[in-house]
C-alpha cells in the first residue's frame, strides 16, 4: 500500500495511510477523510508524523472536526499536531488507564454511544465498542452503511486484547453489538475495506471461542498454568516470535474464564476447575 497518498475508497470517503507499518499496525494506520466539498471529518489522524499530518491538511480546505476511535499511540497523537496547524475541535472518548495510552489527547467533547454527528450530505453515528480498549468507538457513515472500526476489527491481523484496559468478554459483546446495525462494508484502522461486516464479526467471534477452547484444554492437560507456560500449547499455529504479543490476549482469555468461574486463580497461576 502506498503511504501518504490520498485514495478515494467510496464516494464520500478518502483514505491516507501513515508511514508506520509494523506487526501491530499492518501497512500503517489509516486516516479517513469523510465528507464533501463543504465539510470534512478526519477520523484518526494517526501517530505524530509531520509528513502524514501535512498530507491531511493538504487534502482539503474544509477540515471541520477530528474523531478518534481510541487513544493508542498509533491512532491519536496526530490530533495535537493537526490542531497546531489548523484550529478544529477533536471528539472522542477517554479511559482511566495510562498504560500504552496517548496522554496528549484532550478532546473538546466526549462523545456518547448512539449520538449522531449530522452534517450537510452525511451523518456519522457513534457506537461504543469496548474490548480492544475501554474507550474504543466505531463510527457508522449512515449514507454508505460504512463502518469505521479503528482497531476493533482490522484487515489482515488479529486484534490484540491487552488487559486491564483490554477485555475479552467486552470485545466479544462489542462484536455482537455490531450485528444490530445495517452494514455494507468495514473501513478498518489498518488494511483495506472489508465486505460482509456481519459475517466478519461472526468469524472473529468463532475464532476467539476456538482459541478459548484451546486455553481450557491446555489448562486441563497441565492442571494449571499462566500465559508464560501456556502460550506454546495455545498458540501452536503461530510463529514463536509473536508469543510476547499472543500472551496479552491469552491473559485476556484467562481472565474471562476466571470471571465465568470455569477456572480459578491462586498466586500467579490459573487452575483447572472440575465441573
Ligand atoms: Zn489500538
Amino acid at each position: 500500500m502506498q503511504q501518504e497518498v490520498i485514495q478515494q475508497v467510496t464516494p464520500l470517503v478518502r483514505r491516507i495511510t501513515a508511514a508506520n507499518p509494523s506487526v501491530f499496525t499492518g501497512p500503517g494506520t489509516n486516516t479517513y477523510l469523510v465528507g464533501n466539498k463543504e465539510d470534512v471529518t478526519v477520523i484518526d489522524p494517526g501517530p505524530a508524523l509531520a509528513k502524514h499530518i501535512d498530507a491531511i491538511t493538504e487534502s482539503s480546505e474544509n477540515l471541520a472536526r477530528i474523531l478518534v476511535t481510541h487513544t493508542h499511540p498509533d491512532h491519536s497523537p496526530g490530533v495535537k499536531l493537526l490542531q497546531d496547524k489548523i484550529d478544529i475541535p477533536a471528539y472522542g472518548f477517554i479511559t482511566k488507564t495510562t498504560e500504552n495510552q496517548d496522554p496528549s489527547f484532550k478532546p473538546e467533547k466526549i462523545l456518547s454511544h448512539g449520538e449522531v454527528i449530522k452534517r450537510d450530505g452525511y451523518s456519522l453515528e457513534v457506537i461504543h465498542t469496548p474490548g480492544h480498549a475501554s474507550n474504543h468507538l466505531c463510527y457508522l457513515l449512515l449514507e454508505e452503511k460504512l463502518l469505521f472500526t479503528g482497531d476493533h476489527i482490522m484487515n489482515g491481523s488479529t486484534v490484540v486484547i491487552s488487559p486491564p484496559d483490554g477485555n475479552m468478554q467486552d470485545y466479544l459483546d462489542s462484536l455482537e453489538k455490531l450485528k444490530n446495525y445495517d452494514l455494507k462494508n468495514i473501513a478498518p484502522g489498518h488494511g483495506e475495506l472489508l465486505p460482509n461486516p456481519h459475517s466478519v464479526a461472526d468469524w472473529i467471534i468463532d475464532h476467539r471461542l476456538e482459541r478459548e477452547n484451546k486455553v481450557l484444554n491446555a489448562i486441563k492437560e497441565a492442571g494449571s498454568g499462566n500465559p508464560d507456560s501456556l502460550v506454546k500449547a495455545v498458540y501452536d499455529d503461530v510463529d514463536a516470535s509473536l508469543f510476547p504479543i499472543a500472551k496479552w490476549s491469552l491473559e485476556a482469555h484467562l481472565i474471562k474464564l476466571e470471571t465465568e468461574e470455569r477456572i480459578y486463580k491462586e498466586g500467579n497461576k490459573f487452575f483447572w476447575k472440575e465441573s
